[in-house]
């Protein structure tokens, strides 16, 4: 029989919360766990406004359902039937540029006949098969990456609008392989990326399996209610350790136990999980770890302001028939790109209504965030209307404005994370969950915090 211990996660967002919800599950009895979360409310980037018949997603709006492990939690957790999988209606892309929209094919041949690039810049693509692979191993940035092998217009044009609707990043300052690691393998292993998609796609009709290169795609995938919903279960059942308006300030260790201060009191702990972002990670251990605290500051975190606005469908000229649209930044537009959160599920727009959701700052304009609620409505308001040919101002609006959103992995980040591992590794038994070290998404979050909880169950029970 082990002895019961003591377990800390600071941080009630989606990976503090999944990380408790591992542990009970895991440690039952064994396991006393306290979630101290600094707000009064649950969830971090997670939110979801519900009102005049809207649903309003303040951060995420969903997760690709092609990680069986969220799918797991969800069924553990009791939420597999609010599951709500993106209408069939979202699955046109457009990329604007030129003042009009371009739809982006999946499939080659339709992409290659459209007119989102110009006939030098396709034909560039097609060279790839002959561009050599890199010899050596520096990171290189996601920008360099896709110019080298692709052309400088594909990387303007096609990657620099995705990377800032993925990360709100700057495609010339993240680093490819801690960002998109399978297009690095595809250039290590196959030689390119025609030449992987192309030997993937007969290994995989091979095998019976569905996908690209990189695995099946999946959908985006949500819940009824809204992802607030997911916050909300976890709440319920994790609501026994949850200390709310309770910050952490300090970890130090102390005669083999960890010693947690907080705003209201001090604890000793056997374990201690931070699922905070890194910067308050840093601020946490700056005493007990001060080199792993110096490089958790150094990774940087855009700035992004939501900018939900409704609309009545007859007040729109274009139609609205599919999930939106990234801006490239030669385009000159202040708004990153609109998704159309109400055409990829209908329940959150009222019927004869549309919601978008606009984007707005990102790594290269992480300042436009200090315009403030009102000022960022109205821009965004007038960028999408000249877009989409909207006529009247919006009948609902919802602004949520993130300092510090998104963390962004530079070059040098999968280093970074090898000496801050090693530098806390000293320490014992202190963990760093969230989406400042390996994948952005909340698929990323759950699953390092379920090896988390694993590799404390396993030690645990050694
Ligand atoms: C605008 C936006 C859009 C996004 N879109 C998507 C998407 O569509 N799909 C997707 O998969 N992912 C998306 N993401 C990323 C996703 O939101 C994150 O992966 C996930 O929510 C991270 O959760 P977390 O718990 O690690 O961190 P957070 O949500 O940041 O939670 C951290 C918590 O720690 C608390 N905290 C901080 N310091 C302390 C302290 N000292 N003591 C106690 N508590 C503290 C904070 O208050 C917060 O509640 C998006 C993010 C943003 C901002």
């Amino acid at each position: 029989m082990t002895a019961k211990q003591c377990i800390a996660i600071v941080g009630g967002g989606i990976s503090g919360l999944a990380a408790g919800f591992f542990l009970r599950k895991r440690l039952g009895e064994r396991g006393d766990i306290f979630i101290f979360e600094k707000d009064r409310r649950l969830g971090g980037t997670i939110g979801t406004s519900r009102e005049q018949g809207y649903l309003a997603d303040w951060g995420p709006n969903g997760f690709l359902d092609r990680e069986p492990l969220t799918l797991n939690f969800i069924d553990d957790i009791g939420l597999k039937e609010k599951l709500y999988r993106s209408n069939k209606k979202s699955e046109k892309r457009f990329i604007y540029r030129n003042n009009r929209l371009h739809e982006i094919s999946a499939n080659p041949v339709k992409f290659l006949a459209g007119g989102l690039l110009s006939a030098r810049g396709k034909l560039r693509i097609g060279m790839e098969i002959f561009v050599p692979r890199k010899k050596d191993d520096e990171d290189e940035s996601i920008f360099r990456f896709v110019e080298r092998r692709i052309g400088r217009e594909a990387a303007e044009i096609l990657i620099d609008p995705m990377v800032s609707g993925i990360y709100g990043g700057d495609a010339e300052q993240l680093s490819l392989g801690a960002c998109f690691p399978v297009m690095e393998t595809m250039e290590k292993e196959y030689g390119g990326l025609i030449k992987a998609m192309i030997k993937k796609g007969r290994e995989n009709k091979k095998a019976g399996k569905k996908g690209g290169p990189a695995g099946p795609s999946g959908h985006l995938t949500s819940f009824q209610g809204g992802l607030l919903t997911l916050v909300e279960r976890l709440e319920e059942i994790m609501a026994p350790s949850i200390r709310r308006e309770e910050e952490v300030l300090s970890v130090v260790k102390n005669s083999g136990k960890f010693r947690l201060a907080t705003s209201l009191g001090n604890y000793d702990i056997d374990r201690v999980i931070i699922a905070a972002p890194s910067m308050a990670a840093a601020a946490i251990i700056s005493d007990m770890a001060p080199e792993a605290a110096a490089l958790l500051r150094q990774i940087p975190y855009s700035n992004l302001a939501v900018c939900c606005q409704g609309y009545k469908i007859e007040d729109i000229e274009r139609s609205v028939d599919g999930f939106g649209f990234l801006v490239p930044h030669n385009q000159n537009l202040e708004i990153l790109g609109s998704i159309w959160t109400s055409v990829i599920f209908p329940e959150q727009a009222p019927d004869g209504f549309v919601l978008f959701r606009t984007m707005l700052g990102g790594a290269k304009n992480n300042e436009i965030i200090n315009l403030g609620e009102e000022k960022l409505g109205v821009l965004s308001h007038a960028q999408l209307a000249a877009i989409m040919g909207i006529k009247k101002p919006p009948s609902y609006q919802k602004i949520i404005i993130w300092n510090e959103a998104i963390p962004q992995y530079t070059l040098g980040h999968r280093e970074r994370l090898r000496r801050i591992e090693k530098d806390l590794t000293k320490l014992g038994s202190i963990y760093l969950a969230g989406n400042a070290y390996t994948g952005i998404g909340l698929n990323d979050a759950i699953k390092r915090s379920y090896y988390i909880a694993d590799n404390i169950f396993r030690a645990s029970v050694s």
